[in-house]
């Protein structure tokens, strides 16, 4: 009978595994069978594009039913209730068993509970450019002043006072920060340029603000009541996992990424800490999450094959962050970029890692009219 491999969560961890896996077998040699609750795959890291109206919703998403002709694996449409480790059997509505089963069901950002009625998640399939339009707020905040805050910003500045032609005292943006510095784990550098950035797009920085809780008018922070009508989540994520392993915080893996004497079970991405230098975890990015799902996959052959695989190292290749149309800063094998060339670096790297050709077409071209008619921007 051929191998049987699980993956749970379809995300840039388990639906790379399945990708790469079949670089190494066919359906006949091996079935893959991924679960997730949602229907679509869903690019990430172009998400603040969406939200800021330049992308819509279905180029960032590809659904899994055309992802698993295109790799030939079983798609499930179910939620994973709970998992048993040591049968490898996941749990949905009926059992189903695996001789690998592969945990990696990432994170997810819990909003406040409140009652204020514009209150925004990124990762949503929402975009700002609507409710602007409708009605024009006085001011628009966003919440946490990590890579998603600060790209989201800097899109939410371009869409106000480029494209809408809005003025800083219509409308005000500003980016909430519970520690002394933004991007507190990138480099001095990153932090730097985007710092630049952010005065030059009129976006009022409140460092050391954390945020507490929200009302219909704003939030209370730790710096007294700040009024907005808009509200933009982007802190604080959480891993997600079936039962047994939903806890607070991410599971910690052995360097093989297992969690067990079990080593046909694997758990990684945003969901685990996978050991990294200094007893840190591997950054949540989706980066790490590929880079994890190769090792996985070669894993596995290995473990076909009778071979003991090595331990996985992370290697970091590259931070790029996007600063808003025509301006990026990042940092490539250690190599300082910004301006023009790394926003064009950004585009491409992240064009490339779409899954899906028809869909790397449809954003190129999208992108390519989108940069003859963007204004030239001077920050
Ligand atoms: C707005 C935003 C912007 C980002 N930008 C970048 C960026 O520019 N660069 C970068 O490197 N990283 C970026 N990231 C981080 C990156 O998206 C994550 O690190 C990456 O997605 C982690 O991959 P994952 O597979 O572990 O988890 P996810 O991508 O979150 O996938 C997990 C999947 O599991 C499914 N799932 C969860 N629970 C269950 C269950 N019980 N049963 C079935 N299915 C389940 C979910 O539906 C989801 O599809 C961004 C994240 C966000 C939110």
């Amino acid at each position: 009978m051929k191998p049987r491999v699980g993956i749970v969560g379809g995300g840039f961890a388990g639906l790379y595994t399945a990708i790469y896996l079949r670089r190494f077998y066919t359906e006949k040699q091996l079935s893959i069978t991924l679960f997730d609750t949602k229907e679509s795959f869903v690019f990430t890291p172009l998400l603040h594009e969406v939200f800021a109206g330049n992308l819509p919703f279905d180029l960032v998403s590809i659904p899994f039913s055309l992802l698993s002709k295109k790799y030939h694996f079983t798609f499930k449409h179910e939620h994973v209730e709970r998992i048993d480790q040591h049968t490898n059997t996941i749990i949905t509505s009926s059992s189903h068993s695996f001789d690998f089963l592969i945990l990696a069901t990432g994170s997810r950002t819990p909003l406040p509970l409140s009652p204020h009625p514009h209150i925004y998640d990124v990762k949503s399939s929402v975009t700002l450019l609507d409710d602007v339009q409708k009605n024009l707020p006085q001011s628009i905040v966003v919440v946490g002043a990590g890579a998603t805050g600060v790209e989201t910003v800097c899109e939410l500045s371009y869409l106000l006072y480029k494209k809408l032609g809005h003025t800083p005292s219509e409308v005000s943006l500003h980016l909430l920060s519970s520690t002394p510095s933004i991007l507190p784990s990138l480099s001095s550098y990153i932090q730097k340029k985007a710092l630049r950035a952010l005065k030059k797009r009129h976006v009022h920085l409140h460092l050391n603000t954390k945020a507490l809780t929200v009302d219909r008018k704003g939030i209370e922070t730790s710096t007294g009541h700040m009024p907005a009508e808009s509200i933009v989540w982007a802190a604080g994520v959480v891993p997600q996992a079936p039962s047994p392993f939903n806890g607070e915080k991410r599971i910690r893996t052995s360097s093989h990424l297992h969690i067990s004497e079990n080593t046909s079970f694997f758990v990684f991405g945003d969901v685990a800490c996978v050991p990294h230098k200094h007893s840190r975890c591997v950054p949540s990015l989706a980066q790490s999450a590929v880079e994890e799902a190769s090792y996985v996959a070669r894993s596995i052959r290995a473990s076909l094959q009778k071979k003991l695989p090595p331990p996985f190292r992370y290697k970091h290749k590259a931070v790029l962050l996007s600063l808003g149309p025509g301006k990026a800063v990042g940092e490539l094998y250690g190599i300082r970029i910004y301006g023009f060339i790394a926003w064009w670096l950004w585009r491409t790297i992240y064009l490339f890692r779409m899954p899906l050709f028809r869909k790397k077409c449809s954003i190129a071209w999208r992108w390519t009219t989108h940069l003859f008619r963007m204004k030239t921007i001077r920050t």
